[in-house]
């Protein structure tokens, strides 16, 4: 229903379709007109993020530099951080309709159009970065989200990856189920909702007021990403405890938006770059991850004497199960159920694989 209603809301976005499919005869003409007749083709990009966000921001930029240095100048791409042009959440409609022909941010932020939006960027429990990729590219997932995004004219292609995050800044200790209960913790989307059905109390606000809410006890405990931007954002100096892994978010795969008109007038080649900008891109985002997080980690330790908690296994346990339950209820119509069955095969096989491969090697290194 919510679907429907967001589809047929986008009038405008109908039309853009349409102009796409009947554009598609012509597409062999643009395939040959590879030489460059000195013609700039400039794209807007519209991020969810303030321009050079730690990581995430960054990532915009490189891949916006990237398309325009591999397509040797041919394509300038100007990139605009949340509120510069539309405010963040208005990311998708823009390049939808093609206000801008290109977006930046993360799939489950659409949740509320798209039901399963989140299964293509985190869901509790879901799969890490490795897998992500794995099921995405080589897993039947990257055919699922194009499915997904082409009623309204877009193509999503993964674009970053932040790793596993960290499950968030508490001044009060997690010891059993019971301290979960009525715990008010800034936790967006379906890891609020299983904190909800955990007798916890998901609160929703801006990045801009988790750091104040948290110095003055108006929440508990809140959830960001990890040690670099969170060692960023100062939230050492506002909680008592640092509690790891996030289970909520275990390897959230960033979203670069493509307006399929825009895209199918390019001519092959430059097709090609800017699909193959975002595959180097969302390799690159990680690797810096892993990097800065591994020395931002050690200064959270170190310099500023933060406290590292794990939730207990029990507690880790019981989230798992609500997770479950929840992730069930997503799926509606009959390619949302084909989206939570090709994910829940693929995290099956995954978690069998990983366990007599990474796991193992963890352990015992
Ligand atoms: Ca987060």
């Amino acid at each position: 229903m919510k679907r429907r209603k967001f589809v047929s809301g986008l009038g405008v976005t109908a039309a853009v379709g349409l102009t796409a499919c009947s554009q598609s005869d012509s597409k062999k003409e643009h395939k040959t007109a590879t030489k460059f007749d000195g013609k700039v083709i400039d794209w807007t990009m519209v991020t969810t993020w303030p321009k050079n966000f730690a990581g995430l921001g960054e990532g915009a930029e490189y891949l916006a530099e990237l398309i325009n240095q591999m397509s040797g100048g041919r394509m300038n791409v100007k990139v605009y951080g949340a509120g510069e042009l539309v405010p963040a959440l208005q990311v998708f409609e823009s390049v939808a309709i093609g206000a801008a022909q290109m977006g930046h941010g993360a799939a489950y932020y659409w949740r509320g159009k798209l039901n399963m939006a989140p299964f293509f960027a985190a869901v509790p429990f879901g799969l890490n970065a490795q897998e992500m990729n794995g099921w995405l590219f080589h897993g039947g997932g990257l055919e699922l989200w194009r499915e997904l995004y082409e009623p309204v004219g877009l193509i999503p292609e993964p674009a970053g990856n932040t790793g596993v995050q960290m499950a968030g800044w508490f001044n009060k200790e997690i010891k059993t189920l019971e301290d979960v209960k009525g715990l008010k913790m800034r936790i967006p989307g379906l890891g609020g909702e299983v904190w909800k059905r955990a007798g916890g109390i998901p609160v929703l606000m801006p990045g801009g007021e988790v750091f104040t809410s948290l110095e003055t006890g108006a929440i508990d405990a809140a959830e960001w990403v990890g040690p670099y931007n969170d060692l960023a954002f100062g939230l050492f100096k506002a909680a008592k405890y640092y509690y790891y892994p996030g289970w909520h978010e275990p390897g959230t795969t960033l979203e670069a938006l493509i307006n399929k008109d825009a895209y199918e007038k390019l001519p092959e080649d430059l097709q090609q770059v800017v699909t193959n900008a975002c595959r180097t891109a969302n390799a690159d985002m990680l690797s810096q991850f892993t990097a800065r997080n591994n020395e931002a980690l050690q200064t959270l330790i170190e310099k500023h004497g933060v406290e590292l908690k794990e939730l207990p296994q029990d507690v880790l346990q019981e989230l798992a199960r609500i997770s479950d339950e929840m992730l069930a209820e997503q799926a509606e119509t009959e390619l949302d159920k084909r989206i939570l069955n090709s994910f829940k095969k693929f995290r099956k096989e995954a978690r069998q694989w990983h366990k007599v491969s990474e796991q193992s090697y963890y352990e015992g290194r």
